[in-house]
């Protein structure tokens, strides 16, 4: 698999379809091996999609269109006791690939939906309140806190069909093997681009 290094350009995010938050603090995918990159390794588990940090109760709308295959919890207070529920949602495109929003509050489409490209999906949730976190959470959680980019939401791909990915915690998965099924977010939000380039780029 050819590594991707560098962020997307501008030009590029102009040629992206939908940006998934449009309220997002940064609109650029995250570097390669810093905070939030796909792959990033936190220690004992590597991160399975990207992060793009935004402000809780932001908007988080369909990159692309198509079905919302399932929805559920994220992260609860069973995982870490000072963690909040969040949920995921998870949509099927037409070239069958799974998208996982996920990190969300308040969530708006249910199992069976068909949704378009720009559709609200949800807000953006908040897992931990930062003044609660404690030594005892991971390492990578207490980064996030120091570093005031604690809502965000977490993006994942999957080529269909999905093999199950575990073990697995709140977007995380314990294990240097990359599974086979898991799609960087950066490649697949970069070539929706090239799947269907907006109209107006299209001579
Ligand atoms: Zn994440």
């Amino acid at each position: 698999m050819r590594v991707i290094n560098g962020t997307v350009s501008t030009d590029e995010i102009k040629r992206m379809k939908v940006w998934p938050v449009p309220e997002s603090f940064s609109k650029e995918i995250p570097k390669k091996g810093t905070n939030g990159s796909f792959w990033e390794d936190r220690g004992d588990r590597r991160h399975c999609g990207v992060d793009i940090y935004a402000p809780i109760g932001a908007q988080v709308v369909a990159v692309e269109s198509g079905m919302v295959v399932d929805k559920g919890v994220f992260t609860s207070p069973e995982q870490f006791s000072n963690w909040k529920t969040t949920n995921f949602v998870i949509i099927k495109t037409p070239q069958k690939v799974i998208v996982k929003y996920a990190e969300l509050g308040e969530t708006f489409v249910n199992i069976g939906d068909y949704v378009s490209e720009n559709q609200l999906l949800g807000f953006v949730g908040s897992v931990v309140d930062k003044t609660e976190i404690t030594y005892s959470d991971p390492f990578y959680v207490q980064e996030l806190a120091d570093n005031d980019t604690i809502s965000m939401l977490h993006i994942e791909c999957y080529k269909a069909p999905v093999t199950q990915v575990q073990p697995y915690l709140a977007g995380n998965y314990f294990g240097e093997r990359r599974p086979i099924s898991l799609l960087d977010p950066g490649l697949y939000l970069r070539g929706v681009a090239k799947i269907a380039p907006a109209k107006s780029e299209m001579g």
